[in-house]
């Protein structure tokens, strides 16, 4: 088995990335393209801190590429909810046993972190602005645009790692294949990113170490600190019916809305109406889909192979568990790439499908039982 085989990885987010750098460490030769500018050049300009969850699943994948430790000096520590109620009132519950807990990760930093490792790895190439338009399988030919300035260009590809996420052009290829299973489910709720002043000299005007949530029976919003002080807030929310995105058409209605419900948050978000108009709603999208592999040739990973709501903090981490398990699996059967992709695709569709349902039953959980009492002394009896 030569190592310099010729690895094509598309997509430069957290999880490609991630894959390359396991790819180039071991000696493969790794073209790695991402359709969008260089986000380290950029980076600035997009002015708004989005942060993630990094749990078990996550920790694993980054220390088994030894930038564990790295990444944990800028990640805060939640150790729990912190429940806001309609007046304000706050009750915390801890995730697990004392110390456990899951981390605040600004999400262009790790990406960004990531991308510095690339760089670093002389067997790895980045190639920005190049966006994947179609593959053809025959011959695994991979036709790009450049997104700057519109040149088509051609590539082949020994092997073709598909991360582009949820929307893949590699996966929308696959999906002309035979008896290609595909499915995308949307939830009729959107998602807005909107933000908590960080306090004076960069304090945290809520509770740090915790990740905060304003459960409203059929809505929420979530709060995760980051390392300036501020804290990025999502609200969850339906896109149609009279409680919904499409109602919150004014300035006065937004304030109306986060008055009577987020009494306690309203005050520390001075740009709350500016943010509201100017931030976009997002979908909730969960993918599912099947194979994951093209013969030896081609294979899907991350959000392109399975995109999950938000709910359960475990889409980033699920995608980077795919390079743990991928990277044993290299180890074992190196050079069988048929093997390889096979017993991937086949380890990994019934755990990811598991993290799909828990996800969207997390959001029942969160936006509605945290609050419940019998649901909260039931949890206590459970965890007794
Ligand atoms: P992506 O992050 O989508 O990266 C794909 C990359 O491919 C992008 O850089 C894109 O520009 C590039 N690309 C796309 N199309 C093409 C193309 N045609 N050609 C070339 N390049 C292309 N997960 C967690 O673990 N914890 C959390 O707390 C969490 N919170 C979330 C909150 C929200 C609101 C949302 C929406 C998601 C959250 N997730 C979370 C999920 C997480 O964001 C995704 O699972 C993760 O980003 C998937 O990584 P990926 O690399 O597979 O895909």
């Amino acid at each position: 088995m030569s190592r310099r085989e010729h690895i094509t990885v598309m997509g430069g987010g957290l999880v490609g990335c991630l894959m390359s750098l396991y790819l180039g460490k071991k000696g493969y030769k790794v073209d790695l393209y991402e359709r969008k500018p260089d986000l380290r050049k950029a980076y600035k300009e997009y002015g708004r801190s989005i942060n993630l969850a990094l749990s078990d699943r996550g920790w694993k994948a980054l220390n088994g590429i030894g930038i564990g430790d790295e990444i944990r000096k800028v990640a805060i520590p939640m150790y729990g909810r912190m429940i806001h109620d309609l007046q304000g009132k706050l009750s915390f519950q801890p995730y697990g046993k004392e110390g456990q807990a899951i981390y605040s990760v600004s999400r262009g930093g790790l990406n960004i972190a990531l991308l510095d490792l690339v760089e670093a790895e002389h067997n790895i190439t980045l190639h920005f602005s190049k966006q994947c338009e179609r593959v053809d399988l025959k011959t695994n030919e991979v036709h790009l645009r450049d997104t700057a300035t519109g040149e088509e260009s051609v590539i082949h590809a020994d092997r073709l790692f598909g991360v582009d996420g949820a929307y893949s052009m590699v996966r929308y290829s696959m999906q002309k294949t035979e008896r290609f299973d595909f499915s995308q489910c949307y939830l009729n709720y959107g998602y807005k990113e909107l933000t908590i002043k960080p306090g004076p000299f960069g304090r945290w005007l809520l509770e740090k170490e915790a990740l905060h949530i304003w459960p409203r029976g059929n809505f929420m919003m979530i709060a995760l600190p980051n390392l300036n002080g501020s804290f990025t807030c999502t609200l969850f929310y339906p896109y149609e019916g009279h409680e919904s995105f499409a109602n919150l058409k004014t300035e006065s209605d937004v304030k109306r809305f986060f008055k009577k419900q987020f009494p306690d948050a309203m005050p520390l978000m001075p740009n709350l109406v500016e943010e509201f108009f100017k931030n976009p709603v997002g979908d909730l999208v969960t993918i599912r889909c099947f194979p994951w592999a093209f013969q030896d040739k081609v294979l899907l990973l991350g959000d392109a192979s399975h995109g999950i709501v938000p709910f359960y903090g475990q889409g980033m981490n699920a995608g980077f568990e795919d390079c743990t398990v991928f990277n044993d699996l290299l180890n074992e059967h190196t050079g069988d790439w048929h093997t390889i992709f096979d017993k991937f695709q086949k380890i990994r569709k019934p755990d990811t499908d598991a993290m799909a349902d828990l996800a969207i039953y997390n959001f029942i959980e969160m936006r509605d039982k945290v609050a419940d009492a019998r649901f909260l002394l039931q949890k206590k009896i459970e965890s007794k």
